[in-house]
């Protein structure tokens, strides 16, 4: 859930051009990442935010950028700007904020993605652009070709850096680094602050604050959570009962490409309005998933962790586990896909006897008891306590 401060936009250093920027958007108080991180960008600090996605934090960047790149004088060879993102759908989403946030004022972005034609990118760089915001593997590949220079780069955002690494993009990282000026300011987000987090803005950052606003326990409130334990046999009659049960907008998550399509023609077959979205579909279907999804023509979206990391739809009510992550970050990565903004949700996960211990490493870090739940028609997995193991203590 989004919580707004008390504070005014306009107590925390931002021009009158900026702040009418922001009034039009309809933002009227900051969140608590953009109230810390905002006053510190401005006075050309680094910056660690510690942040999910979910609390504002592109506009935390995005907001201070524009300003310090508004106000200071114009490269003759922009981009002055570059903010890498994990995935294309976050690079996407930020492009929008920045195009929404600059038709008030002159700056100009370009978004630089893999799984789309590279020649519109090539158009788009030549119009030397303030801001590039951009997937580490493209980027590399357009300065390799020298199609850009990052050279006269002043500021740096390294969004869900944590993201960033889990996809193995440091070498890319690390190249696109060593190409920037090093008298630049540089905000990292993240959501964890893991040792190779520490080792990255040991390297790259310069004395940087660091800024948690992680909520306790590290999962976003206004989640209610759930769990349906069962046998591996019933977790496609589970899922279909919930999706029953549960009529609102819902984001289905498996682990793999395949378990996507196979559950997202399940559904399909079932009648539902279903769309899916994994790293095998083009970038246009996946543009096309997300639109639709977000426009309520389908009520469900399949998809797999990694596609799913820019979803910022801000109806999805329910968020269902088909498949348990595998790991504590990951389930909180997926709850945070509901309760957008100042929504509430429902996170359920069908998990089997062989979830059960990261069932407890999830209820550990929410600091709750996950409630167990059943489904009308569907054989709730028994837990058997006290039985003797078979073979020990049996006299014959
Ligand atoms: P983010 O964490 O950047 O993905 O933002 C989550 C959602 O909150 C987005 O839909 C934003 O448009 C929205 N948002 C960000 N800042 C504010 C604010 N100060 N007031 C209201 N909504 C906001």
């Amino acid at each position: 859930m989004l919580q707004n401060t008390p504070t005014s936009f306009s107590s925390l250093g931002l021009s009158e051009a900026i702040l009418r920027a922001i009034h039009s958007i309809g933002f009227e108080h900051p969140t608590p990442i953009q109230s810390v991180v905002i006053p510190h960008s401005l006075q050309g600090k680094d910056v660690i935010g510690l942040a999910q996605t979910g609390s504002g934090k592109t506009a935390a960047f995005c907001i201070p950028i524009a300003e310090r790149l508004l106000h200071s004088p114009k490269s003759i060879s922009p981009p002055t700007g570059l903010i890498l993102c994990p995935t294309r759908e976050i690079a996407l989403q930020t492009k929008t904020f920045l195009d929404l946030f600059g038709k008030h004022h002159h700056l100009t972005t370009a978004c630089i993605i893999g799984g789309v034609k590279i020649a519109p990118q090539i158009t788009a760089l030549k119009k030397h652009p303030d801001i590039v915001v951009a997937t580490p593997g493209r980027l590399m590949d357009h300065m390799e070709k020298g199609n850009v220079r990052l050279d006269k780069v002043k500021e740096l955002v390294l969004d869900e850096a944590d993201h960033m690494l889990d996809l193995g993009f440091l070498p890319q990282i690390e190249n696109i680094l060593y190409a920037l000026p090093r008298e630049r300011q540089t905000l990292m987000f993240s959501a964890t602050m893991s040792p190779s987090i520490e080792r990255l803005a040991q390297r790259f950052l310069n004395n940087p604050t660091r800024i948690d606003v992680l909520p306790e326990g590290r999962a976003a409130v206004g989640i209610s959570h759930r769990v349906y334990m069962v046998d591996a046999t019933n977790k496609q009659a589970c899922l279909l009962a919930l999706l029953t049960q549960e009529s609102g907008s819902t984001l289905v998550f498996t682990q793999t490409k395949v378990d996507a399509n196979w559950v997202f023609r399940t559904l399909e077959k079932a009648g539902l309005q279903v769309t899916r979205m994994h790293s095998d579909c083009t970038q246009r279907d996946r543009e096309d998933s997300l639109l639709g999804f977000r426009e309520g023509k389908y009520r469900i979206m399949v998809a797999t962790g990694i596609a799913s990391r820019g979803i910022d739809v801000p109806g999805i009510q329910h968020v269902v586990n088909f498949d348990m992550p595998d790991s504590v970050e990951e389930y909180i990565h997926r709850a945070g896909r509901t309760a957008r903004g100042n929504a509430i949700g429902l996170v359920s996960t069908i998990a089997t006897w062989q979830d059960k211990p990261m069932l407890r490493d999830i209820e550990k870090t929410i600091n709750q008891e996950v409630p167990r739940c059943t489904l009308p028609g569907v054989p709730p997995y028994i837990e058997l306590k006290n039985v003797r193991p078979f073979g020990r203590g049996r006299r014959f």
